[in-house]
């Protein structure tokens, strides 16, 4: 359609560079022209136009000092992008790769997402370039203050809600949250999610991503008649999101035989030990290379991208973006995998998913299969409200709700605008109109 091609071709004159944030508009944008085409409210409102331009973009520095007394700075972003139908919510994320294009393009992906939960939250994203990887406890925690000392100024429970991303888990929420609350000098527990048990955070958040993602992949199977039972898994990562989804991938009845850290890969034939996982990577904070000390028939390769060529039936990309690129997906379907779903955001490049469906591999799209994450978050913000708390099974019961929610909303919405079976385009539509619809209500 027209008018959707010229909208992604302005954002790509008036973002140059921008190139994570051109793919994610493109791939929406390109989804959503039905809609657009059969509502033509949405094209006299402006709705594109005004939905690709975050509503405030902040940054700022962050000076801090290292353990040789020497001072650091580095670059600090939160893209508020849109406010419609919820404060904006989304994660911070610390690695050496960010910048604004990056943040931009989660921040804009957070917005159908967070829409897709059913719950009252808008879109946003931050971080920085602070590499996490070597520091101290002690160097995490000034960071983390410094970094809160001018964020501070632009979150609020009712405004803008942060939460982890790569990069930052319980222990940098924690020092986040601490910080904040001297500034404020005021118990707001909900202006940040992912916080630990004992000062509010929620039960199963810490799982949520992962189990979600695996309560959505069965849902899509099943429709399929298949199911995870016996199958062979490769999951990439060994973070929050890999660890749990490798936890419910097991318990589902599935073999998950590698995992992976930006180093490099680990595959054990006979199904990964998780207790040996969590132990490298939630206790002693190591590299996943030392799985072999522990299981010695079990390889270790260097690099990322040898992971696909690891046969399997289902793969379960938890890394990063850009991880499957054309060239690993054709390894993938060569070697008989039947079903992708993404944990991380973005981790399939665009020829990729296009790759997938033309060979009618069973596609779970980022936004609806790891939406469980900020879903629990959101449960999060609502617990802290009622300044009470649910049980883990009343939190991981929602969480199932959400999911099938999720999965159902998008396949309708998929089959309504003639393109059955095809989840990206139907959780591109599900996420967009109800964030659309509002902004028109809301008026210019
Ligand atoms: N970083 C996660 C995501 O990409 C979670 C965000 C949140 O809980 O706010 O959705």
């Amino acid at each position: 359609m027209m008018y959707v091609q010229k909208i992604i071709d302005k954002v790509i004159a008036d973002n140059p560079g921008e190139e994570e944030f051109h793919a994610t508009v493109k791939e929406v944008l390109t989804s959503i022209a039905p809609v657009v085409e059969k509502h033509p409210e949405y094209q006299e409102q402006a709705i594109l136009e005004r939905i690709v331009e975050p509503e405030r973009v902040i940054m700022f520095r962050v000076p801090w000092v290292d353990d040789q007394g020497k001072v650091q700075v580095n670059k600090g972003y939160r893209v508020q992008f849109n406010s419609a139908i919820g404060p904006y919510k989304g994660g911070l994320r610390l690695h050496p790769s960010v910048n604004l294009s990056i943040i931009k393009f989660l921040g804009f992906e957070q917005i159908f997402k967070n829409s897709l939960t059913g719950l009252p939250i808008g879109g946003g994203k931050g971080g920085s370039n602070f590499d996490p990887k070597g520091k101290s406890d002690n160097e995490i925690m000034r960071f983390c203050q410094s970094f809160m000392t001018e964020l501070s100024r632009h979150i609020g429970q009712d405004t803008d809600v942060p939460a982890g991303d790569i990069g930052v888990g319980g222990r940098e929420i924690g020092y986040l949250f601490g910080q904040y609350k001297r500034i404020r000098n005021a118990y707001e527990a909900g202006v940040l999610t992912g916080k630990g048990l004992g000062y509010w955070g929620s039960l199963a958040r810490k799982e949520a991503t992962g189990y979600g993602l695996l309560y959505f992949v069965r849902h899509m199977l099943a429709d399929a008649n298949e199911s995870l039972a016996g199958k062979t898994v490769v999951i990439s990562g060994s973070g929050n999101v890999a660890t749990y989804a490798i936890e419910k991938a097991q318990e589902f009845g599935a073999k998950v035989v590698a995992c992976s850290d930006s180093n490099g890969y680990i595959y054990d034939k006979d199904g990964i030990d998780l207790d040996v996982v969590k132990e490298i990577k939630e206790v002693k904070r190591a590299r996943i290379s030392e799985y072999i000390k522990a299981r010695p028939n079990a390889e270790y390769h260097e690099g990322c991208k040898g992971i696909w060529t690891i046969k399997c039936d289902v793969a379960l990309p938890c890394a990063t973006q850009g991880e499957i690129d054309l060239e690993s997906a054709k390894v993938l379907v060569e070697n008989g995998v039947f079903a992708v779903g993404e944990g991380a955001n973005m981790p399939s490049t665009l020829d990729a998913i296009d790759y997938f469906l033309e060979k009618d591999v069973l596609f779970a799209p980022a936004k609806a299969a790891n939406a469980g994450g900020v879903a629990v978050s959101a449960l999060e913000m609502s617990q802290n409200s009622m300044r009470y708390s649910w049980t883990f099974e009343e939190v991981d019961n929602k969480l199932k709700d959400i999911m099938k929610n999720i999965y159902e909303n998008s396949t309708k919405a998929a089959e309504e605008y003639g393109f059955k079976g095809n989840l990206v385009v139907g959780s591109n539509i599900a996420g967009f109109k109800k964030v659309a619809d509002a902004m028109i209500a809301h008026g210019v």
